[in-house]
């Protein structure tokens, strides 16, 4: 069966996207983009207790800001909706009827407070209570009472809850794309609830039904969701649409900085990084997290490193652009392990994505920073100064760190640099420099370098002695861009304003 090729990124409206869920839903992207296929969003809120306001909009806007554009799915349109479970409520009722009528399921009438007994008295015998076909003989369900009494109990509103009926002693053996063969055999399951009292279906069965009904092709997710897929293949065994199961791939974990671990919120928080892809405000809480967006990071970045969490080319090659990403993408080159996460390598990145913008478009996201601080400059001039000092970048807010001297006058002077370079006499010889600078007509760098030059020679000063405090002056540290260039882009005026200032101000000291 030759079917289009269709995946679909399936997150739960629980709280802010976590990078690893913006993997997941860039490898689904790529490989539907490979295979000319269609990648959807479909909103997996079945859980309501969890529902978290505004999670639904920030996956949305996550997925935008990467531009990982669904084809399909809740905001982007498409045949097969609704793509948010929680209005598909009336779909799901008829499967699970379906799995009891065909005796793979069953009502289980047991309350929570029963449950919680049982387990107690588990854990005192150092057990672990599961419902499964070890105990499920011994419970209040549908398998254990009379026909008459299920169906009073029915009539009568009890509260219940359907339950997957997992058969015993079968080993489900399947080939995933990215681990190979993986089996699991039955008696170690449990019988997961597939519908629950308030007529939601839980994730299982929803998942598995939309994505028969979606025509998902191939599901691509993470590897906690390894342990479902034996009751999501039995699942669709006993819907009777296995010939149209998906293939399975489970991508390994994202793992915090030191190797070990999932990489979770409070290493960022801890480290200094962010973890999710754009800027979130904890509903309840009011607690902000970062995110890489906010954070100054391009995009592009973002999505080449995440590309690189999990996957290779098979080359020495680290920078792809997305069109790249979609050519050479292939499930088979994810690797099993977990990918560990390096904060300096996602910086790496953005240095390098900001090293390729041209001095214009630099300019142009650099503005509103300008605008912000109240300074005005011409746009020539912003690209000259940025051509000199881009190489120093990471991010456009460095921009401003390298620059700002260009813009405006140093506040205070570098310390270290007045205690080891600021000597008794230095305020006469820049008091000489300035008259010569005077005296200089065409303010052009080369011109400003040439005139110091055949002054210094004539002087027989050490270049070092008043180069590095002109410096201090002009820029208040002791490194930066071409010192000459420099003058030249303050302007005559200021410059010699500014190393006059630096005298007074510093020989007051
Ligand atoms: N709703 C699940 C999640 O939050 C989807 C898992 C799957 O892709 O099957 O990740």
């Amino acid at each position: 069966m030759d079917r289009k090729v269709r995946v679909r990124f399936a997150p739960s409206p629980t709280g802010p996207l976590h990078m690893g869920g913006v993997r997941t839903a860039l490898f689904n992207y790529l490989f539907a983009r490979k295979h000319g296929g269609d990648f959807l969003l479909r909103i997996e809120d079945t859980d309501q207790n969890r529902f978290v306001p505004g999670a639904e909009e920030y996956i949305i806007e996550s997925l935008k800001w990467c531009g990982l554009i669904p084809n399909e799915g809740l905001g982007f349109g498409g045949e097969l909706g609704p793509y948010r479970q929680s209005e598909r409520k009336p779909i799901y009722r008829k499967y699970a009827d379906s799995l009891i009528t065909n005796g793979s399921a069953y009502y289980a009438f047991d309350t929570a407070e029963n449950l919680d007994e049982i387990r107690k008295e588990a854990e005192a015998k150092k057990e672990v209570f599961s419902y499964d076909l070890h105990t499920r003989n011994g419970l209040k369900n549908s398998l254990t009472l009379s026909a008459a009494e299920v169906t009073t109990r029915l009539q009568s509103g009890e509260s219940y809850v359907i339950r997957f009926k997992m058969p015993e002693n079968r080993d489900i053996v399947e080939e995933d794309l990215i681990r190979g063969r993986v089996s699991f055999n039955t008696n170690q399951l449990d019988d997961k609830v597939l519908f629950k009292s308030d007529g939601m279906p839980t994730y299982h069965l929803a998942n598995v039904v939309d994505d028969y009904l979606m025509q998902i092709t191939h599901v691509i997710r993470g590897e906690e969701w390894l342990p479902s897929m034996p009751l999501h293949i039995l699942l669709y065994e006993a819907l009777g649409i296995s010939e149209f199961r998906p293939r399975f791939s489970h991508l390994p974990l994202i793992l915090k900085p030191e190797g070990k671990g999932k990489l979770s919120k409070r290493d960022g928080d801890k480290m200094g990084f962010p973890v999710f892809p754009l800027l979130w405000k904890d509903p309840e809480t009011g607690e902000f997290s970062r995110g890489y967006r906010e954070d100054g990071y391009f995009p592009e970045a973002f999505i080449n490193m995440l590309a690189l969490l999990g996957w290779n080319s098979g080359t020495e090659q680290e920078f792809f652009s997305i069109d790249e990403l979609i050519e050479r993408f292939d499930l088979s080159r994810v690797v099993k392990s977990g990918a560990r996460f390096d904060p300096e390598k996602a910086k790496w990145f953005n240095r390098h994505y900001l090293q390729q913008k041209s001095e214009a478009e630099l300019a142009q996201l650099f503005l509103p920073i300008l605008n912000e601080k109240g300074i005005h400059s011409d746009l020539q001039r912003i690209e000259r100064i940025i051509g000199m000092i881009k190489e120093r970048c990471e991010f456009v807010k460095d921009i401003w760190t390298q620059s700002h001297f260009f813009f405006q006058a140093p506040e205070s002077y570098d310390d270290k640099t007045v205690k080891s370079k600021w000597k008794p006499d230095t305020s006469e010889k820049l008091q000489a420099v300035s008259e010569l600078l005077e005296t200089i007509a065409d303010w052009k760098a080369e011109v400003i370098k040439e005139s110091f030059s055949a002054f210094m020679t004539e002087k027989e000063w050490g270049f070092g002695a008043v180069m590095v405090p002109i410096r201090l002056a002009l820029v208040g540290g002791s490194s930066g861009p071409d010192l000459f260039e420099i003058c030249e882009l303050i302007g005559k005026e200021k410059t010699i304003g500014r190393i006059r200032m630096a005298c007074e101000r510093i020989s007051l000291n």
